[in-house]
Formats: structure tokens, sequence, C-alpha cells
């Protein structure tokens, strides 16, 4: 459903824009909360995309692994919503609640990062199982 060009098809609420979709709006927040609740750390979202981008978050650790880990997940967050908001958009689709997306972001992080040298002794599942003791 496309109420207007401009509009969030996340929310349906608010302007579009990309700070919004990305950061700011009510759907796309719950999945960076659950991402700070799995990693047990909090943080105030910041008021752009290039501020999250050019933070060097240390919620999983400061070795290469977490970092590697970390990169992963918001990679993953950023490329769900926007595959999320390109399928509302543009096909015969509803969407799926933040539950469900989260589900994918974290099976999609949890892959790339399962192929990368530093995780090449960790298994897919064990990252997906928990990401903190994944990365120690
Ligand atoms: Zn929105």
């Amino acid at each position: 459903m496309c109420l207007s060009p401009h509009w969030c098809s996340l929310c349906k609420a608010k302007e579009e824009s990309v700070n919004h979709i990305f950061l700011h709006c009510s759907y796309s927040i719950q999945l960076w909360w659950k991402l700070l609740q799995e990693v047990k750390a909090s943080w105030v979202i910041p008021k752009e995309c290039f501020e999250l981008l050019s933070t060097n978050f240390k919620a999983l650790g400061k070795r290469k692994k977490s970092k590697v880990l970390w990169g992963c997940l918001v990679a993953a967050i950023f490329w769900n919503i926007w595959l999320e908001r390109n399928k509302r958009i543009f096909e015969d689709y509803t969407g799926v609640g933040a539950e469900e997306l989260w589900g994918r972001v974290k099976y999609w992080a949890a892959f790339w990062a399962s192929v990368t040298k530093e995780f090449n002794n960790v298994s897919l599942s064990q990252i997906l199982w928990d990401l903190l003791a994944a990365v120690k």
C-alpha cells in the first residue's frame, strides 16, 4: 500500500527520509532495540545514519571478531529495512512485524559473519544462539 510517494511505508505515520526509515521510524527502531537487548547494551539512537556508521560502538567487545559481527548486524538491519520498505511499496505485500524482521536480520548477520575468517571455528547456529558468546 502506497499512500504517498513521500510517506513512510513502514509506519505509515511520518514522511519518509533516510534517517527516518533507518533510525527513527517506530517500526525500524524496534530492530535497534532488539539488537541492543541481545547484546545487553544501551544506546541513544543517533540523529543521523552517518553518525551511527561513524561511531565505534563496542557493545560486542573490542576484538576483531566483535567488530566483524557488529558490522554484519548493522548492515543486516539496514538491508532488511530497505527490502521490507521496497516490498511494501512495489509488491502486493502487507509486510511482517518487527519481531519477524529481527529474525531475518539476525539470520543474515550470523550467516555473513560465519563465512568470514574471524568465525571459521564458529558455526552459524552458535552465532544465532548467542551473539555475545559467539565473539568470545
Ligand atoms: Zn516510518
